[in-house]
């Protein structure tokens, strides 16, 4: 919360940050105007070893979505996750999903396409009601969210009428509406802690529930839900990498196995991780996360080494430019994201709860 993730930086990121947009006649003509685009996209992409004539063959497509966003007055808003050419090709912000929702809110633009999965797009949507909430991906799912319903939470509470449910961001629009709190990777400890129920049924994130129970004393009563992604990596590979890479920070995504959380040097978000980063006087580092951020990474600190496994999360990397271009110009019924009023008003209530508590600790 509160993190300036979504401000990119680093040189080569400042270099994308240039203006100078697609526009309908680029200065010089439409061939100057891609070699000016292909340019942009070898300066941020180089880092990652693209070559410029494999940036040349995604210019034209770019362009075209640059030009298309500004046209319909929409902003592009980028997981993490996601690959280079839409973090780095497309995007107005890059992000966690709830910052990425909030900036967008913040902004003038009418439309929001989100580069992302399906229940990001729906948090987009209950925080900005008003605003068109675009989905290029419309079957990008996610092995969290979909674990549960909400009539699963409206039996929990049944079975447990003194508790609280509290929520990981990662869940739908109907699982927050019978929530009591939501939150992050970043803040579950503060808001376990924030609230005044002893017994907290933590949905849906099993291991995420298990890291939380290791740092609270009050009773934690997880849902059986698990990213495919984070689920996957051992405290073996850890230590393997720790003897072969002794200086290297390692830094784990609290969805991970607590034996992995343990191992780490540092566990959290992708927002814990980039500020560690920024922050840390360590030059290699081993992300223990979604293949996406290590890739961001590489682009925005050039000056730093990441290495070490990491997997890759197939719902994120449905969205495709290709997709992007569809979206805009003519989405399909699947790509635009609705939320039932009575739904949103209850899980932005969710939402807001959530607010509520991290704004109390707040320096004044
Ligand atoms: S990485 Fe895990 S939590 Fe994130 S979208 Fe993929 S399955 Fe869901």
């Amino acid at each position: 919360m509160g993190i300036p993730e979504t401000s990119p930086s680093g040189p080569a990121a400042e270099s994308l940050r240039r203006p100078g947009s697609a526009g309908t006649a680029p200065p010089g003509g439409r061939r100057a105007g891609l070699e000016r685009e292909t340019d942009r996209l070898f300066h941020a992409l180089g880092h990652l070893g693209w070559v410029r004539e494999e940036c040349g063959l995604f210019a034209p497509l770019t362009l075209e979505i640059r030009r298309l966003k500004e046209e319909a007055g929409a902003t592009i808003l980028a997981h993490s996750y996601q690959t280079p050419d839409i973090l780095y090709g497309i995007a107005d912000f890059r992000g966690d999903s709830l910052q990425l929702s909030i900036e967008a809110s913040k902004t003038s633009a009418d439309v929001i396409v989100f580069c992302g999965v399906r229940f990001m797009a729906e948090t987009a949507k209950i925080l900005s009601p008003e605003k068109r909430v675009l989905l290029p991906a419309p079957d990008a799912g996610c092995s969290l969210d979909e674990s549960i319903t909400a009539a699963d939470v409206r039996r929990l509470r049944r079975q447990y009428p003194d508790a609280a449910v509290v929520c990981y961001v990662n869940t739908t629009a109907a699982v927050k509406a019978e929530s009591t709190v939501c939150c992050t990777s970043a803040n579950g400890l503060e808001i376990v802690e924030g609230i005044p129920e002893r017994q907290i049924l933590f949905v849906p994130d099993q291991l995420m529930g298990k890291n939380l129970q290791a740092r609270t004393k009050k009773e934690i009563i997880p849902w059986g839900g698990t990213c495919i992604v984070h689920e996957t990596f051992t405290p073996e590979s850890l230590q393997a990498h720790r003897k072969h890479f002794p200086d290297a920070e390692i830094l784990v995504h609290t969805e991970c196995n607590p034996d992995v959380v343990a191992a780490a040097d540092l566990a959290g978000g992708t927002g814990d991780m980039i500020r560690h980063i920024k922050n840390s006087s360590s030059r290699r580092f081993m992300l223990v996360t979604e293949c996406g951020l290590a890739d961001r990474l590489r682009v925005e600190f050039p000056d730093r080494e990441f290495v070490g496994t990491c997997v890759l999360c197939p719902h994120m990397k449905k969205t495709e430019l290709r997709k992007v271009m569809e979206v805009l110009t003519d989405p399909g019924p699947d790509q635009i994201i609705e939320v039932e009023e009575s739904v949103r008003i209850r899980a932005k209530r969710t939402l807001d709860r959530m607010f509520e508590i991290t704004s109390r600790s707040l320096p004044a």
